[in-house]
């Protein structure tokens, strides 16, 4: 471990966060930090201060970032973003968790992919709590159906679901609806909270909050 100007501004930010899930959770909560779009150094300043959970929104930005990394000690990555029926392979192979399966057709490629790789990671259901025609998940009153797929077709790696609340709305609500929804399916992993709400998330039960710009800094745009 090497201490630079930008490693101790990261840990303190880490360090602030961590609390603060510390003060408001009685659930152990998995800190994901959030690496897309975000300079080089910066990561290498999060794994200098002993940081080993990130999180990328897309396959190919996450090779560029974690491909001569994955060898790292301890390294778990989150695939957060949506998935394409064609990279599903190559997310298998690069990342630990998938967070955004939400449809057959993806149960059927990851299936496939996990298969063919012998290698399975956990996945979560990504649920469109706000039933925002623009973004993805399955409807609400859909996840039990799809549930019950990923079960049939890839037992024994499903951890929970996972939400992005509508950006103009409280977040609550939708935290509540996604642990009853979790709860109904006797499913315990919850990945909900974001840089402004992380907070709350832990309050309403989060296992996993994703963390990017209250993180590492503010993000570069494109
Ligand atoms: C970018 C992103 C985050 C992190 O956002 P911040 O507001 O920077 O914390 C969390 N979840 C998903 C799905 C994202 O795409």
């Amino acid at each position: 471990m090497s201490s630079t100007p930008l490693s101790d501004t990261i840990a303190g930010h880490r360090a602030t966060i961590q609390a603060a899930l510390d003060k408001s959770a009685s659930q152990p909560v998995e800190l994901i930090a959030v690496s897309k779009r975000q300079p080089d150094e910066r990561i290498e300043a999060a794994l200098d201060c002993g940081h080993r959970v990130f999180g990328e929104n897309r396959v190919q930005e996450a090779h560029e970032h974690w491909t001569h990394r994955r060898e790292i000690n301890g390294l778990k990555l989150h695939l957060i973003g949506p998935l394409q029926s064609n990279k599903s392979e190559d997310a298998v192979a690069l990342f630990d968790v998938i967070q955004t399966v939400d449809r057959p057709k993806i149960v059927r490629t990851l299936t496939e992919a996990a298969n063919k790789l012998q290698k399975f990671p956990e996945l979560f259901i990504q649920v469109n709590t706000g039933e925002e025609p623009q973004k993805s998940g399955v409807l609400p009153g859909n996840t039990e159906e799809l549930v019950d797929l990923v079960r049939q077709t890839y037992p024994g790696h499903l951890a929970g679901l996972m939400c992005i609340p509508p950006a103009e709305e409280p977040a609550g609500p939708h935290f509540a609806l996604l642990a009853r929804l979790a709860g109904e399916n006797g499913l315990s992993a919850l990945s909900m909270g974001m840089s402004a709400d992380y907070e709350l998330g832990a309050r309403f039960g989060a296992t996993h909050v994703r963390v990017g710009s209250a993180f590492f800094g503010a993000r570069e745009t494109g």
